[in-house]
């Protein structure tokens, strides 16, 4: 029987694992975390409903904080409300990954999806299908499949050792720090010369970022106590009190591949194409994408051939549309600084990162 290797257990690796498993694929997913992810919060946009209901998911929401209201104080461009989505009075759900990774998990498992733990460090495509590494502290192993799907997030692991070349906007970096305390129940964001900060809650609290350049970010994971103590100074929408934990830091510019799919394999997600913090795309495009891509590998491997072009087309549609606004937010130059002048005339300016061949 034919079978799919998901490298990555993110959000859209774990969605096309459900979609293949529902057509009767047998999948596997290898993770280095075996899938898990520690608490962060993350905004899925109000239109993530239905592509989380159709996963199995719903209930995901139903547990997670509804966003009803999101603020902004965006410098020069003064104090912003963007309400809710007429007529629903919602922006969307506050998730912990956390949770939503347990509940994907849960409805992969139950529908017969196996999980493992490792590293994937080396691909190869033959006629005769596929042969992958993973390397886990236990030693190393060796998978066959006919398909392979590449949900490594960033990295592009696979297709990036496959012939596809990775393009990046400008650099972009987010430190994080995570909140124990009761959270209202709005999303907020403030800039500031160096960056943006914002703060999104969850049930289990909330997840304060700060997004800024790469130089900057480093410095204030080296003393972080001086930078906060300094920062609520200049912050009217967002409150630092409550702030315990150490930070960590994420590298967050857009990054686009320039083919998604190619003989026997798809990108998804943020390995085809990861978006600006600022949009609250990312993760309504890993769940939908790995939904499409997987019923797409189901389909091809069933000779429908033109099926992974489809699921291309509708990526690139996304794209387009995200990159098209993305830099605008930028564009409206609340500080007349290096960091926004940077990103407002950088766009989608594209810096060529070389295909890696295994
Ligand atoms: C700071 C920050 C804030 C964000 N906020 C939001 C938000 O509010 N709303 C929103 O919608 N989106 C947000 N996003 C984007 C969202 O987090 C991503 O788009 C989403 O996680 C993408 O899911 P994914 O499954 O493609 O990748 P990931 O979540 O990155 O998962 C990839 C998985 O692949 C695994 N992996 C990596 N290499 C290998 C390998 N070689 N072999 C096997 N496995 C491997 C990793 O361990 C990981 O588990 C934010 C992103 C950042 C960085």
């Amino acid at each position: 029987m034919t079978s799919v290797l998901i490298a990555g257990g993110g959000p859209a690796g774990l969605a096309a694992a459900i979609a293949l498993a529902e057509r009767k694929v047998p999948v596997k997913v290898v993770d280095p975390s075996g899938a898990a992810t520690a608490t962060r919060g993350e905004l899925i946009a109000h239109g993530g409903a239905q592509i989380m209901q159709r996963l199995g998911l719903g209930h995901v929401l139903t547990d997670a904080v509804l966003i009803r209201d999101v603020v902004s104080h965006w410098g020069a461009a003064g104090l912003q409300s963007h309400g809710s989505h007429p007529g629903l009075g919602l922006h969307g759900w506050g998730l912990d990954r956390s949770a939503l990774a347990k509940a994907m998990i849960g409805r992969a498992e139950q529908l017969g999806v196996t999980l493992h733990t490792g590293r994937i460090t080396k691909s190869q495509h033959t006629q005769a299908g596929w042969t992958a590494t993973t390397e886990t502290p236990a030693g190393r192993e060796t998978w066959h499949a006919d398909y392979v799907i590449d949900a490594t997030g960033r990295p592009a692991h696979i297709a990036r050792r496959h012939a596809a070349t990775v393009f990046h906007g400008p650099a972009l970096v987010a430190v994080l720090w995570q909140m124990g305390s009761a959270q209202d129940t709005t999303m907020r964001a403030e800039a500031t010369p160096e960056g943006w900060w914002y703060k999104v809650p969850h049930k289990t609290g909330g997840t304060v970022g700060f997004v800024t350049d790469a130089a900057t970010a480093k410095r204030i994971t080296a003393a972080p106590s001086v930078f906060l103590s300094q920062a609520q100074d200049s912050l009217s929408l967002i409150s630092l009190k409550g702030i315990s934990s150490r930070p960590w830091s994420m590298d967050c510019r857009s990054a686009l591949l320039d083919q998604t799919s190619g003989t026997g394999w798809l990108a998804i997600g943020d390995a085809a194409a990861a978006f600006d913090p600022i949009t609250s795309q990312g993760l309504f495009n890993a769940l939908s994408a790995g939904f499409f891509a997987g019923n797409a590998a189901a389909d091809a491997l069933s000779g429908d051939t033109d099926a992974p072009r489809v699921y291309d087309a509708l990526l690139a549609q996304t794209v387009d549309r995200t990159y098209a606004t993305t830099h605008l937010q930028y564009a409206a130059l609340p500080f007349d600084t290096p960091f926004w002048r940077h990103h407002a005339r950088a766009g989608m300016e594209k810096k060529e990162i070389r295909p890696i061949h295994a």
